[in-house]
């Protein structure tokens, strides 16, 4: 059986011809940038008062008070008229040019008026208070990488260097089935012997967050030729498939050989993790289908952990394997360690904490999860203090 880190090696090492577009700014949050991002201006683009005062001319006075004159108010947006002399200022606004001739702004807190346009500076900082033009960013710089998720931060970036419908990758259209004569759709109240789909309802969840686009495309019965149908219909229109349930070792679970019969190369079809071992992965031409345990916690845990990096990279994002490295806080075994476990914790009072946890059908444990511990091959027992990887969600 395939480790986990031998999994993600095939998932991740697949290549991908995906498209790009362009986006207004205020919808390329969450996007992955499909190009270099330049400066078009410096930045700051002219000296700037970094605080509300007076621009004068000497860096330092020897003796205070000094009293000077002012020769000219300038607000924000405003091109100075006038050069500062010796014994001469400037009121100036924050964010204003700075006329020529300053050597420093000195705050308006360090100063009083004395008459109509007089004003005596009383004490000095050290602060010269000038923001002087291209100290932040020169015209040309790279300001954002390609590959790059857009965070809030990002797109103020985007905005100051004009750069108003930046070119992102597209979203990977994905198409998810559930499987299983048990189910029934969430507003049905289930029969004796049924349960509710809650996978389908957390997969689309789960990719909408990454951003990507989810279309829900039904509960495949656990029947071949009916199975194959909605696999067929579903392969054809989506770039990235996502089956739950069928995959394991019961009589019923025909997912792996009906994928088969459609043509999916199957490149593994299970690993060595804990939940999620009869995970499925494989390729039908530039389409890419993930087989998912049908338990929700399995299914959650799979998303979180191999899916959601692979739609990241699809979009030419290689996303940072966030670890923690924190003191376990309290003393856990588990009996068997063939498998890599994936614990639900809580991450508190800088410690984890494994949350209760029945088995991967428990998805209200993942309610009061905040990260993902990996126990790994060959561990039977952490203790209190240890510390442990955690993946935080
Ligand atoms: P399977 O992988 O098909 O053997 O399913 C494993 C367990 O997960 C069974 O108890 C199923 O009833 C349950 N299950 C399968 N699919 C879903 C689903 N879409 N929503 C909630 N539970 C499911
Ligand atoms: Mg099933």
């Amino acid at each position: 059986m395939l480790s986990f880190e031998e999994a993600t090696e095939i998932v991740f090492a697949q290549n991908f011809n995906h498209g790009v577009e362009r986006v207004p700014l205020h919808d390329s949050v969450g996007r992955i940038l499909a190009e270099d991002v330049f400066s078009d201006i410096e930045m700051p683009p002219f000296n700037k008062s970094a605080v509300d005062g007076y621009a004068c001319g000497s860096s330092i006075w020897p003796e205070l008070p000094v009293t000077l004159e002012i020769i000219e108010t300038i607000p924000a947006g405003v091109i100075p008229l006038k050069t500062i002399l010796d014994g001469h200022c400037s009121k100036i606004m924050t964010g204003a040019m700075v006329p020529e001739g300053t050597c420093r702004v000195v705050m308006v807190e360090d100063t009083e008026m004395t008459g109509e346009n007089l004003v005596r500076i009383s004490s000095q900082s050290k602060g010269i208070n000038i923001c002087y033009k291209g100290e932040d960013i020169k015209t040309g710089d790279r300001v954002l990488e390609k590959g790059l998720r857009v965070a809030p931060a990002h797109v103020a970036v985007l905005a100051s260097v004009g750069a108003t419908s930046p070119l992102v990758a597209k979203l990977p259209r994905v198409g998810i089935i559930s499987t299983g004569d048990e189910l029934v759709e969430p507003e049905l109240i289930p029969g004796i012997a049924q349960i509710r789909n809650s996978n389908a309802s957390q997969l689309i969840a789960q990719v909408k967050t990454v951003p990507a686009l989810p279309t829900y495309c039904g509960i495949a019965p656990d029947e071949g030729p009916e199975l194959r149908k909605i696999i067929d219909r579903t392969l054809a229109g989506y770039d990235v498939v996502l089956l739950t349930g069928g995959v394991s070792m019961g009589d019923f679970d025909f997912v792996p050989s009906v994928l088969q019969e459609a043509g999916v190369d199957i490149l593994f079809s299970s690993i060595a993790i804990q939940p999620g071992k009869p995970t499925v992965f494989g390729r039908r031409g530039n389409t890419f289908i993930f087989g998912l345990p049908g338990n929700p916690v399995s299914s959650f845990v799979l998303f979180e952990i191999l899916v959601r990096p692979f739609l990241l990279r699809m979009m030419g994002n290689i996303p940072a394997p966030v670890m923690l490295k924190i003191p376990l806080g309290v003393d856990y075994s588990r009996r068997k360690s063939v498998r890599k476990s994936m614990i639900p914790v809580m991450i508190r009072d800088g410690a984890a904490f494994p949350v209760e946890y029945h088995g991967s059908a428990h998805i209200n444990a993942y309610t009061m999860a905040n990260g993902i511990l990996d126990m790994e091959i060959g561990i039977t027992g952490i203790s209190k203090g240890e510390l442990v990887n955690v993946r935080p969600l």
